[in-house]
């Protein structure tokens, strides 16, 4: 008879695919356990620098100041900091594609410990636990795909961290049409995408706050996010994600 573990361990070959999430080689989980080949974990695009102090991006050098770059001089003051592991490019771009449609918990696992290594500078406040918070997606992805993939990525980097994770907020709205709003109430939709749920409420005033989701885009959704947890009293929110997509116009002046 097999011991536990070991028919544990078949099980889970046998539910999840056989090779590397990207590119398919087979994986002997005995020797190597994980969903990444590590030729793929090798081949992941870090950023090059030198990047903004505030965001991560990357800008030409010495050019950068304490508010910003190009791409996150309008973001508000409350989204102080954001950190990325790797561009949005091959492979990091299957692993984002694979964990949104498949929402494999092993994966998640993989990828939110790429994310653990990412040195915060809220971390030079040693005296001070943040606490994460996914962010939420809409009520209808959630009930389409039953899971939220920023919500697995936060749950498994708190684990990595030792820090407390909390689904402080829920989406009331998104990805709705704003053609036909006019510009006012256009703003209006935009503020409204979320709100505090019913756990968030307690517990956020002066605390601070890594904010998860799985790619940076524009920093839109982190901004109107970090204004609702700013309206809890929050102190400061850095966003964290796996990836993030760069632009091709080059280094941010
Ligand atoms: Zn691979
Ligand atoms: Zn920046």
């Amino acid at each position: 008879m097999k011991p536990a573990l070991a028919l544990g361990r078949d099980l889970l070959d046998f539910l999840l695919p056989a090779g590397c999430v990207a590119c398919g080689t087979w994986i002997p989980s005995r020797a190597a356990p994980g969903m990444v080949c590590a030729t793929c974990r090798m081949r992941l695009p870090r950023p090059p620098w030198p990047r903004c102090s505030r965001c991560h991006h990357p800008v030409a050098t010495g050019r950068t100041t304490e508010d910003g770059c190009r791409e996150c001089r309008e973001w508000p003051g409350e989204l102080a900091h954001a950190r990325y592991a790797f561009v949005l490019a091959p492979p990091a771009d299957t692993l984002v594609h694979a964990l949104k449609y498949q929402g494999w918990e092993a994966l998640a696992a993989e990828m939110a410990g790429a994310m653990a290594e990412l040195r915060l500078p809220l971390e030079d406040d040693a005296a001070e636990t943040p606490w994460v918070v996914p962010v939420p997606t809409t009520p209808e992805r959630l009930r389409e795909r039953g899971y939220n993939q920023a919500e697995r990525l936060a749950r498994h980097y708190a684990e990595h961290r030792g820090w407390p994770w909390l689904d402080a907020l829920e989406r009331t709205r998104g990805g709705a049409t704003q053609v036909s709003l006019p510009p006012s109430e256009r703003r209006a939709n935009v503020r409204g995408a979320f709100s505090l749920s019913e756990p968030g409420e307690g517990g956020l005033p002066g605390r601070r706050i890594v904010l998860v989701d799985d790619v940076l885009t524009t920093g839109s959704t982190a901004a109107a996010a970090a204004r609702t947890l700013a309206g809890a009293g929050i102190r400061d929110v850095t966003l964290v994600t796996f990836a993030r997509a760069l632009p091709l116009r080059g280094p941010s002046p």
